[in-house]
């Protein structure tokens, strides 16, 4: 097998702490797989990037000496290369597709309506499922789910887990009322075509994950999805090290206050409990911790 996964920031802030011990963690699994690495920087929504952002996002994996194999290399090299801008044309004809299998409807409910009606963070009513409102009506897309919508996925490295997507998001949306397609879509368009089969990400994104596999199933149902490690959230115990004066514990702030990378390693290693933790002092090191740590699983 040969395994490809890939960095996945998004530049609408500085990197932090738990974007680095992510971005560790998929590379050091890369790594021991002898797989491919690729950084793909998720740039959809144009509001919300600011350049600076995307330049910390090779200041900083050059600071912490992560190599990919494939994807920019430097800002100019993405804007010219790699930008989600250059594949909207891509991201619309799936949306096409997926229309024209009729699991999508259009929703004119804007979302101070419906959430006056669900409250905060409730899911979305399904008010607009029966109408059939027409696309030149203002609106967005959204998916059609069953009363269950189980997704299931292969974890990495053993197991299976499965969500119901009904329960945990329902009818999500599409395409934005201002024409963007989600995020949710494109970035299950990009691991498709770039053929990732394995996935590094945080537990809060396991919905996610359904989600994008959901839709994978639609538009490709023949094609194996990803194997997926959803890892814990960076802890206390992982970042107690540092100062919380700055509460996102940026990369880039914690720099300027001295730290070295190898500070950043410990932290990663003292978060997934790997052996040696504490007396990481490269990224050698770390990979030292990390393969003991393999060696310890049952
Ligand atoms: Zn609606």
């Amino acid at each position: 097998m040969h395994w490809r996964s890939r960095l996945a920031p998004t530049p609408s802030g500085y990197l932090h702490l738990g974007n680095a011990c992510n971005f560790l963690m998929t590379w050091l699994w890369i790594r021991h797989l002898g797989g491919e690495l690729w950084l793909r920087i998720d740039d959809l929504d144009q509001a919300r990037v600011r350049p600076e952002y995307i330049e910390d996002i090779f200041q900083q994996l050059d600071w912490l000496g992560l190599d990919t194999d494939q994807g920019p290399r430097s800002v100019t090299a993405f804007q010219q290369s790699w930008s989600q801008q250059l594949r909207i044309e891509r991201y619309l004809r799936a949306l096409t597709t997926l229309k024209n299998t009729g699991e999508l409807y259009r929703c004119i409910c804007s979302r101070r309506q419906w959430q006056a009606l669900v409250g905060e963070g409730g899911r979305y009513p399904r008010t607009c499922r029966h109408h059939q409102y027409s696309a030149e009506q203002p609106g967005s897309w959204r998916i059609r789910l069953p009363e269950k919508a189980t997704v299931c996925w292969q974890n990495w490295p053993s197991g299976q887990e499965e969500l119901d997507l009904a329960d945990e998001m329902g009818d999500f949306v599409i395409q934005r009322r201002d024409g963007q397609v989600a995020y949710q879509l494109a970035s299950c368009l990009d691991d498709l075509d770039w053929q990732m089969n394995l996935l590094i990400r945080g537990v809060d994104l396991r919905s996610s994950t359904a989600a994008q596999f959901r839709l994978l199933r639609l538009l490709e149902p023949k094609r194996t999805p990803p194997a997926v490690l959803h890892h814990s959230l960076l802890t206390d115990e992982g970042n107690r090290k540092f100062s919380k004066s700055d509460g996102a514990l940026s990369l880039h702030i914690l720099k300027k206050q001295g730290y070295a990378p190898a500070a950043i390693y410990r932290s990663c290693a003292h978060w997934q409990h790997w052996p040696e933790a504490s007396n990481v002092q490269s990224l050698n090191d770390l990979q030292q911790s990390f393969a003991l740590a393999l060696k310890q699983e049952p």
